[in-house]
């Protein structure tokens, strides 16, 4: 059994990013016909991943009016494919001690200025609570990377949250944000009964990698780019890549996150379950202004491009963003997007004035959950908290509602009504019950009369008399 941190090894790999290539395919592509762009989009509303001479040519479509019909492609693209279905979840740190030395993040070894924490097995008990409380039921768990938070332990903590119910609810998904482990340390983690393995690349561009994380395991570029194929390896059949934006340009980014999706096609037949595209924020004793950042309107267009580009992947928006750009980005195609987060070690349980002293980077989306899904509500979304495929082994389940005709409809949206039911009749404020009621009532209206609506009210019944957990 693997204890402590694996052994970086990275014998016989190479990287799968052409850097070269990207830049000429950058190059090649710029002032692109109008024409060209419209067959590109239509080629993505056609259920097609792009490929990267087609998403150059969108990230060098400039003019104005051309970034507005990627913008409006890709609501197009969202709404036929996926429908106005939001998935919500939390993230929960659970400990920023670290051995590295990443330079734009606040829980990196040489800052002095972080409190260090590490949450026992009380405490955390204590932030599942608070959580399941708030009507959470899918988590995504975040660790620095340390010896203490080996396999064995993540196992563990995933254990632990599982095994806690409160009330009428528990946390029914859990993924994990952490370092990436060897195939042994991936297999015991994928026995816990984890949802995504996620790790993100920061920059997949070499030279401002090796500059951005000058020690630490996390400074060997290949072990990270090959981590994912490990979790594959492993028997993790849903994984989660992403680039933090901001580090390098975001053109060179957007296109090697499709590299690494083709990659992870070629090898495991398999896309990302999701792809993430964190900005840079500030953070306790670091310097983020250094960084080259990416504007909010070039974050909408590669949130657009990548919708285009990969369309069967979820795509997940943080509160890193402002709650105007995450309302505006939403419609882009947006699956999963984080509420009431509070990325402080312990702060779920414990809040003091002292709790960012203990957070790896600032939030820009204070809302609670209880608001958050009030505003989806008004503005014509339906919130979820759906782990239906998840918990009946339908991986992969962003390819199946993409691939399989009729998917939503049967299964993501019931799923969606039946948890959101769940959460007015535990948790939700009565404001938001009643604009959550009428969301619901419109879904149904929209619905053709079938034998699935019939079942799908007889469980709407049923949760109204205290049945839980119901899904199809
Ligand atoms: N320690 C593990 C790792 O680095 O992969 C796992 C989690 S790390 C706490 C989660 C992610 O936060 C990192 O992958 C990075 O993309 C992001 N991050 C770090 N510093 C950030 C900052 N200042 N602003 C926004 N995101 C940041
Ligand atoms: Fe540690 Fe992860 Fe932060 Fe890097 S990004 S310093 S590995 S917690």
């Amino acid at each position: 059994m693997s204890i402590g941190l694996p052994k970086v090894d990275t014998e016989g790999l190479k990287s799968f990013i052409p850097e070269t290539e990207i830049f000429e395919w950058l190059e090649k592509t710029k002032n692109p016909a109008p024409e060209r762009v419209r067959k590109i989009i239509q080629r993505s509303l056609d259920k097609n991943r792009l490929d990267p001479e087609e998403m150059a040519t969108l990230i060098n479509a400039e003019d104005p009016e051309l970034v507005e019909e990627i913008f409006e492609g890709a609501r197009t693209l969202k709404e036929r494919i996926y429908g106005n279905r939001i998935v919500l979840f939390a993230p929960l740190y659970i400990g920023n001690d670290c051995v590295n030395n990443c330079k734009y993040c606040g829980f990196r070894a040489n800052n002095r200025e972080v409190h260090r924490k590490t949450l026992t097995m009380p405490e955390l008990d204590n932030e599942i609570e608070a959580l399941v409380n708030k009507g959470h039921k899918r988590l995504i768990l975040v660790y620095g990377e340390h010896p203490q938070y080996d396999a064995q332990f993540i196992h563990d903590t995933v254990k632990e949250v599982y095994a806690q119910k409160h009330g009428n609810g528990e946390i029914r998904r859990v993924n994990i944000n952490a370092a990436p482990m060897d195939v042994e340390g991936f297999k015991l983690i994928k026995e816990a009964g984890i949802g995504t393995y996620q790790i993100f690349q920061e920059t997949y561009h070499e030279a401002t990698y090796r500059d951005q994380h000058p020690s630490g395991p996390k400074s060997n570029f290949l072990w990270r780019l090959h981590g994912l194929d490990r979790a594959q390896e492993a028997g993790i059949d849903d994984v989660g890549i992403g680039a933090l934006m901001g580090l390098f340009d975001w053109r060179f980014e957007t296109m090697a996150l499709l590299y690494h999706t083709i990659h992870l096609e070629e090898r495991f037949k398999v896309g990302p379950h999701t792809i993430s595209f964190p900005r840079i924020e500030p953070a306790i004793g670091t310097d983020t202004a250094k960084f080259p950042g990416v504007n909010d309107y070039d974050f909408k267009r590669l949130v657009a491009i990548l919708r285009l580009a990969v369309p069967y992947t979820g795509l997940i928006l943080t509160c890193r963003e402002s709650v105007e750009l995450r309302n505006d980005i939403i419609k882009f195609g947006v699956s999963q997007i984080d509420a009431g987060s509070d990325i402080g070690v312990g702060a779920y349980s414990t809040r003091d004035e002292e709790s960012y002293k203990k957070s790896q980077f600032v939030l820009n989306d204070g809302r609670s959950l209880d608001q958050v899904i009030r505003e989806l509500c008004e503005a014509g979304f339906i919130p979820s908290f759906c782990t239906g495929c998840y918990r009946l082994g339908r991986t992969g389940e962003h390819f199946m509602e993409f691939a399989v005709p009729g998917f939503v409809k049967r299964f993501c949206t019931p799923n969606a009504i039946l948890t959101f039911l769940e959460y007015i009749e535990d948790y939700a404020s009565p404001e938001t019950a009643a604009a959550g009621l009428v969301q619901i009532e419109r879904e149904l209206e929209a619905m053709p009369e079938s034998d699935q609506k019939a079942k799908l009210i007889e469980r709407i019944e049923q949760v109204k008399n205290g049945d839980r957990d119901l899904y199809f």
